[in-house]
């Protein structure tokens, strides 16, 4: 007999395993018993593998076939609410749940035990004699309030080897203890007063904690321009959810450079939150996981991935930033962490607060539609004010071949040299040139692998391909023709404008900040502090510096190319300008100084460009929704892209066609499908990649009548097939 949650011995139940297999399969319960949502270890094959106790078992397999759990592992059964949530994504980005389940469960081998440790803890016994060595231990452990800690720490900061400690122990003045490794992080300090709010950050405040303390679910959309106070904003409801007893998430787009954030964090709560991206080492990624699960960490900071932990007491998450094209993970599964942070809190009754000073339309129309409520931050904290920001009409400019600071540009950066604050120079381009081309036969330098023009490092002396990696070293002759000397670089990248300012201010310290120009996050952290504490005159960045730091000597921001997001089809050029420009004037004058934003561009006239100058933010969002309604784009329609991909061209040829040929299972939904046809970088990686793109309108049952069309698709050899739901980049 079981009660819904618990199947005794030899009761039948469902596993969903972390094996690539697109089904559940039934098992007997094991030797006591688990409990719906357990952890457990089951033989598949030969082997065995972790999986979670999904559901009751079906029975539809000959009984003498169905084999037993192993174990159930020592962990906490995964919730409830967590497995509706990788059902739900699961579901809507079609991917297969075993897939989902990886993603929840990607820290070191949950199969094998958690590992243990010696630790110390003082005990009231006074050891004799009392020598100064022994009396810095002692000393060391009263500092810590009776925490436990481990013998390496004692020693470091006693200044003392194992044997002092060890002996201490043997005279009864230390306890030594097992346990685990992973210990708990520290709650916040809630009696820590915040800051003083203005009246619109405390209205804000005001109305998200009342809906906090009602356990009202929903989505928020707190918009205002940087440095407006969106963060003293959110601080206050993570204070009043933690209050609650129940857990945060934050995610933010460069978590690894969060630096300034988790400081916040820190002087609001006095400690710092716990972190999870691709930089944690796997000890602290263990670390997180299990005490997430045990209700150990109130306050975790991530990028996209730390969606799937298993909080067990999910009550907010503020998304950061939220129109930021990093939340959109564009391998493996695809999903737009922003879309699912909505999902699972709406699944966990929790609440979601997306910020931004420019939100995607997506989520501007779900405010305007009052699906999402919205509250506005109107002005820059204290005395700081809006740039101003003009256009400098480069068609009027006299610039050398080759060369990208106008002259009008140059006299400003002058003025504020003279008056020693800080220039940005924005050129959203890594390396030295994007191209290099061969004078004699006209042939640009390209990748092996894909279809990309590989990239000019100078500083690493190398052609790189950014979509694969691949480089070699800068060449001095034609590999086509066999010229020598005829090479040319052609087109900025940040360290080729880097040396331009250097020939007009030769004086001037100037800093190239860009993701690939530091060995580690350490370095670049390092270096983003030494500029805002004023350390450059000059910097020169990539759209890494768009994102959230403060440099408070910061009053010009020159945009180099202001054109060069507006080209190329992609549905969202025109949003994506809009944003990042907006994010990088917003660098400007962020303190007491007056900041100043120009844009150099050959369209002066384009609606995009006049849409920023002109700070009209509702007209220009109006006049977007306006063409994506007439378009039947999203959010106004459902678009998916299919990207089928494989070494032999014909083969994914092939199949694409037979894809687009047999388009039958889409004719319920009036579904239209483009294609297929070489995606832009029709190779990566020796892979050849072909596009498909569904349109259908927006309310139909969209996913399950694309997972029956492409269910009808063999492959064949080594293509793949992958379904981008919300399409967000059509490269
Ligand atoms: P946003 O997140 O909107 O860009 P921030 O929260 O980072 O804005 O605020 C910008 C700057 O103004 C930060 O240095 C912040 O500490 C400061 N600030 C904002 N509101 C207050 C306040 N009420 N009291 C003191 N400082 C504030
Ligand atoms: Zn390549």
């Amino acid at each position: 007999m079981s009660i819904s949650n618990y199947f005794d011995e030899d009761e039948l139940v469902s596993v969903l395993t972390t094996h690539p297999l697109n089904k559940l399969l039934d098992y007997f319960a094991p030797k006591g018993g688990c409990q719906l949502g357990a952890f457990v270890e089951v033989p598949l094959g030969k082997r065995s593998v972790l999986g979670v106790i999904w559901e009751k078992g079906k029975g539809d397999l000959d009984s003498l076939k169905i084999k037993k759990v192993i174990r159930v592992l020592d962990i906490n059964p995964m919730r409830g609410e967590l497995r509706k949530f990788l059902v739900s994504a699961a579901k809507y980005t079609l991917t297969p749940p075993s897939a989902m389940l990886r993603s929840a469960t990607r820290v070191s081998n949950l199969l094998e035990p958690l590992p243990t440790q010696k630790f110390y803890r003082l005990s009231d016994c006074n050891p004799k004699p009392l020598t100064e060595a022994r009396s810095r231990v002692l000393k060391v452990m009263q500092q810590q309030g009776g925490n436990l800690r481990i013998l390496k720490d004692i020693e470091k900061q006693a200044k003392v080897s194992a044997s002092v400690i060890k002996g201490l122990v043997k005279l009864g003045a230390l306890a030594e203890e097992e346990h685990r490794v992973d210990q708990p992080f520290s709650d916040l300090d809630l009696s820590k007063p915040g800051k003083l709010l203005t009246e619109d950050q405390q209205t804000a405040v005001q109305d998200l904690c009342e809906k906090i303390r009602n356990g009202d679910c929903g989505t928020t959309l707190l918009q205002g321009v940087t440095g407006s106070g969106k963060t003293e904003v959110y601080l206050e409801a993570i204070a009043e959810v933690v209050k609650m007893k129940r857990q945060v998430l934050v995610l933010l787009p460069e978590i690894a450079l969060a630096g300034e954030f988790l400081n916040r964090v820190n002087a609001r709560f006095g400690v710092f939150p716990a972190e999870w991206h691709s930089g944690m080492t796997l000890t602290e990624r263990r670390r997180i996981w299990h005490m997430v699960s045990e209700e150990k960490a109130q306050l975790v900071v991530g990028a996209r991935s730390a969606l799937f932990l298993p909080f067990k007491n999910l009550g907010l998450i503020i998304v950061d930033e939220e129109h930021d094209s990093s939340y959109k993970q564009e391998e493996g599964i695809f999903y737009n962490a922003r879309d699912m942070s909505v999902l699972r809190a709406t699944i966990a009754c929790g609440h979601v607060i997306l910020c931004s000073a420019t939100p995607s339309l997506e989520t501007w129309v779900n405010a305007k539609s009052t699906k999402y409520r919205k509250l506005i931050l109107t002005k820059r904290f204290g005395d700081a004010e809006l740039p101003s920001i003009s256009a400098i009409d480069m068609r009027k400019e006299e610039c050398k071949p080759q060369k990208w600071i106008s002259p009008s540009l140059r006299t400003r950066i002058t003025d504020r040299l003279n008056a020693s604050e800080q220039t940005l120079l924005f050129v959203n381009r890594r390396g030295y040139a994007p191209v290099t081309l061969c004078r004699a036969c006209g042939q640009q330098v390209g990748c092996l692998h894909c279809d990309a023009r590989l990239v000019e490092h100078r500083l690493l002396n190398r052609l790189q391909c950014h979509q694969c990696g691949f480089s070699i070293p800068i060449p001095t002759s034609c590999s086509v023709c066999g010229a020598e000397g005829k090479l040319v670089s052609i087109g900025p990248g940040v360290e080729r404008l880097a040396e331009e300012a250097k020939e007009y201010f030769p004086e001037a310290s100037i800093v190239v900040l860009s993701s690939d120009m530091y060995n580690s996050i350490h370095e670049l952290k390092a270096k983003i502090s030494a500029i805002s504490r004023g350390d450059a005159d000059i910097i020169v960045g990539t759209q890494l510096v768009a994102k959230g730091h403060n440099f408070s000597k910061l009053t010009l921001v020159g945009v180099i190319d202001s054109d060069l997001s507006l080209q190329g089809s992609d549905l969202r050029a025109a949003e994506r300008t809009f944003q990042l420009m907006r994010q990088v004037v917003g660098r400007a004058g962020r303190a007491d100084k007056l900041g100043e934003a120009v844009l150099q561009t050959y369209q002066p006239d384009h609606p995009v460009i006049r849409a920023i100058l002109s700070g009209d933010d509702e007209a220009f969002w109006a006049a977007e929704i306006a063409e994506r309604k007439a378009a039947g784009m999203p959010p106004f329609g459902r678009l998916a892209s299919i990207i089928l991909s494989g070494s032999d061209q014909n083969v994914v040829n092939g199949i694409a066609n037979s894809l687009a040929q047999n388009s039958k299972p889409l004719d319920h939904i009036d579904a239209q499908v483009f294609g297929p046809a070489p995606a832009p970088i029709a190779r990566i990686r020796g892979r050849y990649r072909v596009r498909l793109l569904v349109k259908a309108k927006k309310k139909v049952t969209f996913q399950s009548a694309l997972s029956r069309w492409i269910a009808m698709v063999k492959l064949k050899g080594d293509v793949r097939l992958n379904v981008d739901i919300d399409p967000q980049s059509f490269m």
